[in-house]
């Protein structure tokens, strides 16, 4: 596995890959889980040259935000790639990515970004859209992995990436979950044990939310005062909103129908806590996936 934290040695090393052979990349900030594995795996399977970038994209935190303390183990993270079969680590420092005079943003309009994530984080898709297309640009992939646990952040990149014409596939893996059902996150870190128990209402808002739309429920209002309730029980938790909406325009839906996203964050403890089902177009549902013990 190589190492590249410059983009001029990145470039002089992707010239001896054709994008023929299948070029799958996994952006991700580090602090890796099963979650980020799982993306890996899927582009292990579908791409004979897999690459992973590791950058924690300060254009995608608020002032207010963890941007110093977000939390970093490259050794561990690079073992764990190592063991995953990856080819190649991208870690660019920021100033790399950034260096004096920079000046450019890549910044969408409308209710997509505005809503949801893009309310309660002002800037943060600007900064994810720019980061992901420097990426796209850098490392020319032919296939870029997304978790379907930043569900807005799917439907933000698969909108620029149409708009620009940015000539890679996107891929959304499912969301990866300890056993108990919480979303993996390396924000979980930050939860103490009690914490950590009362995050499991997230989970069990969706799963009441999706009961009540299987017993014939059409009603957005009424899922989104259901998930509401749920999350109200649990007095170590607090909701910042609680919606089903369009997966791709994330406009918020009236009549409940696929294809729909049930779409919850709350804060517990420190973190502000994400997480989803999606009803998918076919009537499928997506909730997840139970995470391999192993790993
Ligand atoms: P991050 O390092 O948080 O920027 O995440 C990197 C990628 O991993 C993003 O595409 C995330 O959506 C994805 N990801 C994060 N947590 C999970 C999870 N629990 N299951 C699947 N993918 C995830």
């Amino acid at each position: 596995m190589d190492i590249y934290t410059t983009i001029a040695a990145w470039r002089a090393a992707r010239a001896d890959w054709t994008a023929a052979e299948g070029i799958g990349c996994v952006p991700t900030m580090g602090y890796l889980h099963a979650g980020h594995l799982s993306l890996v795996h899927l582009a292990r399977a579908q791409n004979r040259r897999v690459v992973v970038s590791i950058f924690v994209n300060p254009l995608q935190f608020g002032p207010a935000e963890d941007f110093a303390a977000y939390p970093r183990d490259t050794p561990r993270d690079l073992a764990l790639l190592e063991a995953a079969g990856v080819d190649a680590v991208f870690m660019p420092s920021p100033a790399e990515m950034y260096p004096p005079g920079f000046a450019t943003s890549v910044t969408l309009h409308g209710p997509l970004v505005e809503r949801l994530e893009g309310a309660r984080r002002p800037g943060h898709f600007a900064g994810v859209a720019t980061v992901v297309t420097k990426l796209c640009t850098i490392m020319q992939p032919t296939q870029v992995y997304f978790g379907q646990k930043d569900a807005q952040q799917v439907a933000v990149v698969r909108r620029f990436v149409a708009d620009l014409n940015l000539p890679v596939q996107i891929v959304v893996g499912s969301i990866m979950r300890e056993p108990d059902g919480l979303a993996l996150s390396s924000r979980n870190v930050y939860l103490a044990p009690a914490q950590r128990q009362a995050a499991l209402v997230l989970h069990r808002a969706l799963a009441t939310a999706r009961a009540a739309l299987a017993n014939g429920e059409q009603d957005a209002e009424a899922i989104r005062a259901t998930m509401r309730a749920v999350v109200a029980s649990e007095p170590l938790a607090t909701l910042d909103y609680a919606d089903v909406v369009d997966p791709a325009t994330f406009a918020p839906l009236v009549v409940v129908q696929p294809p729909a996203l049930l779409a919850l964050v709350a804060q517990v403890g420190p973190p502000h806590l994400l997480d989803n089902y999606l009803w998918r177009a076919d009537g499928t549902w997506d909730v997840g996936e139970t995470a391999p013990a192993t790993e």
